[in-house]
């Protein structure tokens, strides 16, 4: 089998999406802050446009799926049932020389790999950030930022049952932002401190999880291959016994094959009757499922898809990447699929006089109502095209003085650069056919 291979580095990928406004460094002006990191102009449109395409396949698609929005700031107890107070810490070594802090079980070997030093024993670090609710600050005010989105799914398992009428197998699915105390975060967008998550939890009845688990491994799979992830970078790894957690029966990992090597992109568990029942416990409340037709109350095991809207979007901006022989040139051209693309259409008049830019002026207004659009008429034509190539945009509208003439455009598509004349009245059709997934 031929080796895998990365599309472009981690640092040309950073140096792209700093210069031209996906993602800058957080706090840039102080000097930055370590790994927080903000989603410029074009980065929070990719990044929306994920979450949007994430949203339309696992819930508005589907009829058994429903959304849901939680606080991130919970109740203090959903932490102790959850097990993130007792248990959700990574084991942490500090080096005796340098000082600098590792993830033991990132490590290889047991000296310091940034200076060679002694290591010290192992010790667990809790990822949970703490804050205090209200003024005072004492330890009956403490609070946790959420450390997954999941938790919120479950203690609304009522709510979402009583108002909607859902029926076994159903899911529910949020998307929001979770903060973890990494040891070691990194690798740009890939590890953060603060990130967010697309998590769903899928009920079902006991003994019909392990087919439905089965059946969500195929899905998601096929949803980052649908948005065009390589299939060679793209795996699907079954964690070891001695990976799983306890409570877990089975887990597999979607990987990609990032520049540092293969990845977590998304986790999918299953992970029984767990969180319902821990929630029941310390809630005291009953939290299960009354099948009618066995006339019977149980409670429901979950399968848990949960993906990372930063990771994703970093893979999907990675594997866009593509530089091509350009006469003596190289064009860069990130092919990011049409769902994901932050402009749909770039609107290029050949000059900036009249009646060229009426007539853009009009094409732009128009196109405005269904798209991100973006509208350049600086500079020679080649440059525009290029710069809209940088940022995945697929079609580049040009309208030149023979526009005056035969009221239509020049639509360039930027994969194939062939290059299409479409008579005005015709164009939001014609892009919409094209545009449409
Ligand atoms: P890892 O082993 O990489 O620390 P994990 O197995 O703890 O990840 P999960 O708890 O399964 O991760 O979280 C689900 C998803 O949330 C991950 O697949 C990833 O996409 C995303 N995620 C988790 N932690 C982070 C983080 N620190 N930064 C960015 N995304 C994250």
């Amino acid at each position: 089998m031929a080796e895998v291979q990365a599309t472009t580095t981690m640092e040309k990928i950073v140096s792209l999406a700093k210069r031209r406004g996906f993602i800058f460094q957080s706090s840039e002006i102080y000097g930055g802050i370590n790994s927080c990191w903000d989603y410029g102009p074009l980065g929070v449109e990719l990044k929306n446009n994920v979450k949007q395409a994430w949203r339309r396949k696992v819930i508005q698609e589907r009829d058994d799926m429903v959304g849901i929005d939680a606080a991130i700031l919970m109740h203090p107890k959903v932490w102790e049932a959850s097990g993130h107070v007792a248990g959700f810490s990574d084991p942490m070594v500090d080096c005796k020389s340098c000082k600098q802090r590792f993830r033991a079980d990132h490590l290889e070997g047991d000296k310091c790999p940034a200076c060679g030093g002694e290591l010290t024993e192992a010790r667990q670090f809790n990822l949970m950030f703490k804050t205090h609710m209200g003024p005072v600050e004492d330890n009956a005010a403490v609070v946790y930022l959420r450390p997954e989105t999941a938790q919120g799914i479950f203690v609304n398992f009522n709510n979402v049952l009583t108002t909607t009428r859902m029926k076994l197998p159903f899911g529910i699915a949020q998307v929001g932002k979770s903060f973890r105390n990494e040891i070691t975060p990194g690798n740009f967008t890939f590890r953060t401190r603060e990130f967010e998550q697309m998590e769903i939890e899928y009920f079902v009845k006991p003994g019909t999880d392990e087919q439905i688990h089965q059946e969500w491994l195929k899905q998601r799979f096929q949803w980052y291959l649908n948005l065009g992830l390589t299939k060679e970078r793209l795996r699907l790894r079954e964690h070891e016994k001695d990976e799983l957690a306890h409570y877990a029966k089975a887990c597999y990992d979607i990987e990609y094959f990032f520049p540092m090597g293969w990845s977590e992109l998304e986790g999918i568990a299953n992970r029984t009757d767990f969180d319902l029942t821990q929630h029941s416990k310390f809630s005291g409340q009953r939290m299960d499922y009354f099948d009618q037709e066995a006339n019977e109350h149980f409670i429901p095991y979950v399968i848990e898809p949960s993906a990372g809207a930063d990771r994703g979007t970093l893979a999907f901006l990675l594997d866009a990447y593509h530089e091509e022989p350009d006469k003596d040139e190289i064009r860069v051209v990130l092919k990011l699929h049409r769902a994901l693309a932050p402009y749909k259409v770039a609107i290029l008049p050949l000059s900036k006089k009249e009646p060229l830019l009426e007539i853009a002026g009009g094409i732009e207004k128009e196109l405005r109502k269904y798209w991100m659009v973006d509208y350049d008429d600086s500079k020679a034509i080649g440059r525009r095209y290029r710069r809209q190539d940088e940022i995945g945009t697929p079609y580049c509208v040009t309208i030149d003085f023979q526009t005056v003439e035969d009221k239509a455009v020049t639509v360039r598509d930027r994969d194939t650069m062939e290059q299409e004349r479409i008579p005005i009245a015709d164009l939001s059709r014609y892009l919409m056919d094209k545009l449409a997934w």
